[in-house]
């Protein structure tokens, strides 16, 4: 390439490294050394969201091998295209029971969904409200809209009332948009209040359970499920890529809803469809997290999380320890991988400036002595 497109990239690169916020893909385990302990022990893995291990379940390994097998690598075309999508349709149906909800439909991600899904709800005449800690995926359907974009302090709901109360009577249609566990903070949000509020404003609400899949509610339905708030809230989203171990999203919700994303959410209609060995392997890991198998994986994740959390077992999966300063936090993961630990820097725009952080997210396949490691080797470095 001509050398000025290499220099002005070049530059962008340069800018993002002086301000510590230069990212590179990670070396597999045990490349130079690195994520070795003695150039042994492999990595343990901090940073997956597979949070009750299903990715690596036979079943759900030979479920992905036989729609292979059957069905191909690819979908071929988009749903609207695709005569012999009845895996996905399968998993759509089962999503939707496993949610109560009317009906499912499926994406090629969970970014797709979220992303998709917001613009064909609200537009130009409306207001979409976001929690300033909301994922990537919502901010940019949120913008894609054209709605009059707010965005309220983390979990204030007093800030999402004084939103609701300014812009609701001048907008069409009020989205309110929400994660039931956030991604980087692992917090969760208080559901059932922010339900009432947005009731009362006759406003609708989107909430992403990305997290809380698998890991919240009686069958790991998520945290809608766990406070019984099903049918209260008018799309629900969900990901296919991480307790239920493949890759894709979705969205449950009203028959009317799907029939429209079915219609109008552009990176539905305009991607290729799920491929086959994603839905196969989905389809067989609901059928597990739904099951006594499921139960006793979350009752494991529990009890790691309450070993590592002090006690603490309802709290979600995920675990911010706080760096602060972007090199700090590099700095940290960085001496952590080279004893083995991969326990990833996340720094801005993932989250605000100066609040860098290690991320740390618990899963089922830990062991105690795992985190008593993870423990000791995060002492070492306060
Ligand atoms: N929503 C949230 C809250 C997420 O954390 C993520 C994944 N980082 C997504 C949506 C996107 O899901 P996917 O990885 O399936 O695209």
């Amino acid at each position: 390439m001509s050398r000025e497109f290499r220099t002005a990239l070049g530059r962008e690169l340069e800018e993002l490294a002086e301000a510590g916020l230069l990212r590179s893909l990670p070396q597999p385990a045990g490349a130079g050394g690195e994520g070795t302990v003695e150039g042994k022990t492999p990595w343990l893995n901090f940073a997956s969201s597979d949070y009750l291990g299903l990715s690596h379940h036979p079943e759900v390994i030979e479920a992905g091998c036989r729609a292979f097998r059957e069905r191909g690598a690819g979908a071929g075309a988009s749903r609207l295209l695709c005569p012999d999508a009845d895996l996905q349709r399968d998993l759509e149906a089962r999503l939707a029971s496993w949610k109560r909800r009317e009906a499912a439909l499926v994406f090629p991600s969970g970014y797709a969904a979220a992303a998709g899904t917001i613009p064909v709800l609200v537009g130009a005449e409306d207001l979409v409200v976001l929690d300033r800690l909301s994922h990537a995926s919502l901010i940019d359907g949120a913008r894609a809209s054209k709605a009059t974009l707010r965005v309220f302090p983390h979990n204030d709901l007093h800030g999402l009332e004084e939103i609701l109360r300014r812009y609701r009577p001048r907008s069409r249609r009020a989205l309110v948009v929400t994660e039931s566990v956030f991604s980087m903070d692992g917090d969760i949000t208080p559901l059932q209040e922010l339900v009432a509020l947005k009731e009362r404003y006759e406003a609708w609400c989107l909430v992403d359970e990305a997290h809380a899949e698998g890991v919240f509610g009686r069958t790991g339905a998520g945290i809608i499920e766990a406070l019984g708030l099903e049918g209260r809230i008018e799309v629900e989203l969900g990901t296919l890529s991480k307790a239920l171990g493949s890759g894709g999203g979705f969205v449950a919700g009203d028959r009317e809803l799907i029939d429209l994303l079915i219609n109008r959410a552009r990176p539905f209609v305009y991607s290729t469809a799920l491929p086959p060995p994603s839905a196969g392997a989905a389809k067989a890991a609901l059928a597990l997290l739904t099951s006594g198998e499921g139960t006793r994986r979350r009752e494991r994740l529990r009890e790691i999380i309450a070993l590592f959390g002090g006690g603490q077992s309802e709290r979600s999966p995920i675990f911010p320890v706080i760096c602060g300063e972007e090199r700090r936090a590099t700095a940290v993961a960085a001496r952590l991988r080279k004893r083995g630990i991969f326990a990833p820097a996340i720094r801005f725009p993932t989250v605000p400036k100066g609040a860098a952080r290690l991320r740390i997210s618990l899963c089922s396949f830990h062991t105690p002595e795992e985190i008593r490691l993870l423990q000791a080797e995060l002492e070492r470095e306060e």
